[in-house]
């Protein structure tokens, strides 16, 4: 489903990712963990564009990502991305963002989009906020909104870059919960988090991430039990 192939990223003279090369199947859920500064969020936007790297190359479905001619309207409709910051419209409710995309860009009626998108609602647990502004929203309650619009467009693949990072404490349990409950739904997942009993209990495989490179991979088991490099035993022992 998704081939990467030796990735390299510069932003002025920094490499940020070196060499990184990876296959991810269709349905797997992958978390990315690993420092802070280490690639992650910046691997997660070559997946879909919204960063190009100098050489090297991606492959996500039918789609040449790294290829200029591809069009990345087209590929974006199939890749949702939900970010730290939620990113929601505030001048529109929750059901207006949700239905946005689908009614403008994938040409939905609106009596579709709407039905869609209170199915969305329910589906996060926030249908009785239909009608809401994001303002009206606490962080958890929009960061579940964000998710809801990112699957209006039902994409086959969807990237979370830390989506917790930006929540109160008491917040962050009911949108683990609302992305655990997408897992193996028939969509692959990419989840950048530093939430590592989530990581554990979700991912088919993690991928460990440090200086730019995908230091490691491997099942939650083997790389929270038995991590093979010295560099995932450090950073593990200061955040398990
Ligand atoms: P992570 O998500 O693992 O914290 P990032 O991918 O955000 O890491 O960043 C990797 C490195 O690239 C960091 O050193 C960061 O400062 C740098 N970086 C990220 N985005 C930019 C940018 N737009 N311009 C310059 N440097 C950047
Ligand atoms: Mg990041």
């Amino acid at each position: 489903m998704i081939r990467v192939k030796n990735l390299n990223k510069f932003f002025g003279e920094k490499q940020v990712l070196k060499d990184v090369s990876c296959e991810i199947q269709d349905n797997e859920v992958i978390c990315v963990i690993g420092p802070s500064g280490s690639g992650k969020s910046t691997f997660l936007r070559c997946l879909n564009a919204l960063e190009k790297a100098q050489s090297g190359t991606v492959e996500l479905n039918k789609y040449q990502v790294t290829d200029p001619q591809t069009d990345l309207n087209s590929l974006r409709s199939h890749v949702g991305m939900v970010f730290q910051r939620f990113n929601l419209f505030p001048h529109m409710t929750a059901l207006q963002n949700i239905r946005l995309a689908p009614e403008k860009v994938a040409g939905k009626s609106a009596a579709e989009g709407e039905k869609q998108a209170r199915e969305l609602l329910k589906r996060v647990g926030l249908e009785e906020k239909a009608d809401a502004y994001p303002n009206e929203l606490s962080g958890g309650q929009q960061q579940r909104v964000a998710i809801a619009r990112a699957l209006a467009m039902n994409p086959q693949v969807i990237l979370f870059d830390e989506p917790t990072s930006a929540l109160d404490p008491e917040m962050v349990g009911e949108v683990l919960d609302v992305i655990k409950s997408l897992a193996h739904h028939g969509r692959t997942m990419i989840v950048v988090t530093h939430e590592m009993g989530f990581a554990r209990q979700v991912s088919d495989r993690i991928f460990f991430m440090d200086e730019g490179q995908i230091v490691e991979t491997g099942t939650p088991a083997e790389i929270f039990d038995h991590p093979k490099t010295e560099r995932a035993r450090t950073f593990l022992s200061k955040v398990l």
